[in-house]
């Protein structure tokens, strides 16, 4: 882990007699939207997090060989979307790093960075936990974090619990339900090169980012699961 890397992590865990509570919000966030807002607060909620960290993958594992926005891009926008809450934070950590993402070196480098007392959350999806067991060394990732996995429309959570169950390896994951969103980044990424309207399916300031540098309307909107 280089050095610019760990200094833009937040701070956290100096009182050594509590725990903290530390969310990570991974994705390609191709843009950010509102189903990323909604399940980041909820599970920060649900489970008393003292922060969310919004991780923008640098080159996404699940997403090579697609076309996928600039990371600086990815990251303007995910700061626009999280600056006025207290509660969340914009993280260059992966975008940082060279090579393809794994979910795992960032948990490995993170349980590395912060004390005994910052405890590990990691946020996703109903469609992202159906495939945790694919991710790298999934194992090693059960050991070093708790998992919140939310509802998402379209996604069976029950199917998820329990491949997850039946799998042996020991995860600790936090079932959630949140208001339903059926939104996607490939949703708006097919709307906006369509000319269609984005608003109120995420930020006011993100929209105004994809028009001012003028993303997406070239969109190659080859995938079928615009959901
Ligand atoms: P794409 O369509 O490009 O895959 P996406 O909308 O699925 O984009 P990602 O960046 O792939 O967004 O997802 C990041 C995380 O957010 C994943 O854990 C995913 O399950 C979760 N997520 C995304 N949209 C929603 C939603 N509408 N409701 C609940 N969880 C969501
Ligand atoms: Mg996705």
């Amino acid at each position: 882990m280089t050095a610019d890397a760990r200094a833009s992590l937040p701070e956290l865990g100096a009182d050594a007699s509590r725990e903290y509570r530390l969310g990570i919000m991974g994705g390609t966030f191709d843009p950010i939207h509102y189903g990323h807002m909604v399940t980041a607060e909820q599970a920060r909620e649900a489970l008393d997090l003292d922060l969310v960290l919004f991780m923008p993958a640098g080159s996404p594992a699940f997403k090579q060989g697609q076309r996928v926005t600039d990371a600086e891009d990815r990251y303007a926008m995910t700061l626009l979307a999280t600056a006025a809450n207290a509660a969340f934070d914009a993280s260059r950590f992966e975008i940082d790093r060279v090579g393809v993402t794994y979910t795992v070196d960032t948990l490995v480098e993170l349980r590395a960075h912060y004390p005994e007392n910052v405890r590990l959350f990691f946020i996703t999806g109903a469609d992202a936990i159906l495939d945790l067991l694919t991710w790298r060394d999934a194992g090693r990732m059960a050991e070093l974090a708790t998992f919140i996995a939310a509802t998402r429309p379209g996604y069976n959570i029950e199917q998820a619990r329990r491949r997850i169950e039946a799998s042996g390896l020991p995860f600790d994951v936090r079932y959630i339900e949140i208001p339903a969103l059926a939104i996607s980044s490939t949703n708006i990424r097919a709307r906006v090169a369509a000319g269609k309207s984005v608003r109120y399916l995420t930020n006011e300031s993100v929209i105004g980012y994809i028009r001012k540098h003028g993303l997406y309307n070239e969109s190659v909107v080859e995938r079928t699961d615009v959901l």
